[in-house]
């Protein structure tokens, strides 16, 4: 087949599902277009964009600053390695730890890799500042957790399908139960060897778990008082998603290590951080942890634009405004629905539970249906569908949405 000719939808999946390894199971749509809350498929039919790459488009697709940013930059330099200085990560590395008042930033690539490294570093910390022993530093994550894919991280995954036959596993990490202050209680009581909480302020991937009001606040405060590190993974709520430009924001944490990744370029790039202040971002020395991208200048540049853009374009509070209108119009469309039982979420990280077993299709089946009638989200775990639109949207653009998923439902209500 030559390349110059015009592929379909049907042909370019065969591709994927032939040459590419069926390590996921995408929705069957091909997309080929981007911009702002739309996409278009290599047939030419438009979508609304709620999954926002797992909120990594937060910004829009393609917004124009960041394009700019990213065009300009490859144009001049594109990698030195840490080998070198580079004129734009200073820069970059003043600028985002004003944005979200740190002392230090280690920049990496990927959300894996960003949770690794604040890992590396809790344990570091916990050797050459706390005190624990040599091998003994513990770290206590939550049921239900998705921080990535490497080894050491599905290690601590209940999620069998992430965990099962990738062994043997990392040891030092207590798993309790997620939005349980109790157990998080027991646990930093049971041992002085606790190095770290690492925890998601809304659990994403698990299927937008909201926790208690207070939670992560009294968490911190716990944390504090045995001197663990409260480890914030942002990667998916961070960034303005929530309605406030970091998830702990709604209750006032300060993490002592922050994890950003996925919507800290827009998408355009990948680009992730661990941010810390001096006392523990200072254990780190020379040739002791590092990545060959991070911190490059094209990273740093689409950064300093795509945070840019939240600020200028006030993309927390639209967030805000726009994520309490989906819950109340879809809420009270579900009063008396018999297919959807609950919407929950904040800001535009939302989630609708479908009224079925966890093991049938019906989640699957109904973002079928959205996709048919012009909008992409994806079920999450179990029979819970994920709602996460880039947060350039606006209201009228928010409201057409409503309505197609309330059509939607309807088709599956019996
Ligand atoms: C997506 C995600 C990650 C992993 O990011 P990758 O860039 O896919 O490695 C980590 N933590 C959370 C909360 C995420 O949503």
């Amino acid at each position: 087949m030559s390349i110059l000719e015009k592929i379909s939808s049907e042909e370019i999946i065969a591709l994927e599902n032939k040459f590419g390894a069926h390590n996921y199971h995408p929705l069957p749509v091909v997309l080929s277009k981007g911009e702002g809350v739309f996409v278009w498929d290599v047939e030419g039919k438009k979508y609304y964009d709620f999954l926002s790459a797992y909120s990594a488009v937060n910004q829009g697709h393609c917004h124009p600053k960041i394009i700019d940013a990213l065009v300009s930059q490859a144009q001049i330099l594109t990698l030195t390695s840490r080998a070198f200085y580079n004129d734009k990560l200073g820069p970059y590395e003043e600028f985002l730890t004003n944005y979200f008042g740190f002392d230090k930033v280690l920049p990496m690539n990927t959300g894996a890799e960003a949770v690794e490294t604040a890992l590396k570093l809790a344990r570091k910390w916990a050797y050459e500042v706390k005190g624990i022993a040599e091998q003994q530093a513990q770290i206590i994550v939550c049921e239900g957790n998705f921080h990535g894919r490497t080894t050491t991280i599905i290690s601590f995954s209940n999620d069998e399908n992430a965990r099962k036959n990738f062994g043997p596993y990392t040891e030092g990490f207590i798993m309790i139960e997620y939005d349980n202050l109790a157990a998080l209680q027991n646990a930093l009581e049971s041992s002085n060897n606790i190095a770290a909480f690492l925890v998601e302020p809304i659990q994403g991937e698990a299927g937008v778990y909201v926790p208690s009001e207070g939670y992560l606040a009294q968490a911190k405060a716990l944390c504090e008082k045995h001197n663990v590190l409260f480890i914030a993974d942002e990667v998916q709520t961070g960034i303005a998603r929530t309605g406030k430009l970091l998830a702990v924001n709604h209750e006032n944490v300060q993490p002592d290590i922050l994890i950003l990744g996925k919507a800290i370029s827009g998408g355009v790039y990948p680009v992730s951080a661990v941010l810390a202040n001096d006392s523990i971002m200072n254990v780190i020395k020379p040739g002791q942890h590092g990545s060959t991208f991070g911190g490059n200048p094209l990273a740093a540049a689409v950064a300093v634009a795509a945070l840019q853009v939240v600020k200028d374009e006030k993309l927390s509070e639209n967030a805000a405004y726009l994520g309490s209108i989906f819950r109340k119009k879809i809420g009270e469309y579900i009063q008396h629905s018999t297919i959807a039982t609950l919407v929950r979420g904040k800001g535009l990280l939302n989630a609708i539970v479908i009224n079925d077993t966890e093991d049938s299709s019906t989640a699957w089946d109904i973002c079928m249906a959205l996709r048919d009638n012009g909008l992409l989200a994806k079920p999450t775990h179990g029979n819970i569908i994920r709602f996460a639109p880039p947060l350039v949207m606006n209201e009228e653009q928010l409201l057409a949405c409503v309505s197609i998923i309330i059509k939607t439902l309807k088709q599956f209500e019996k």
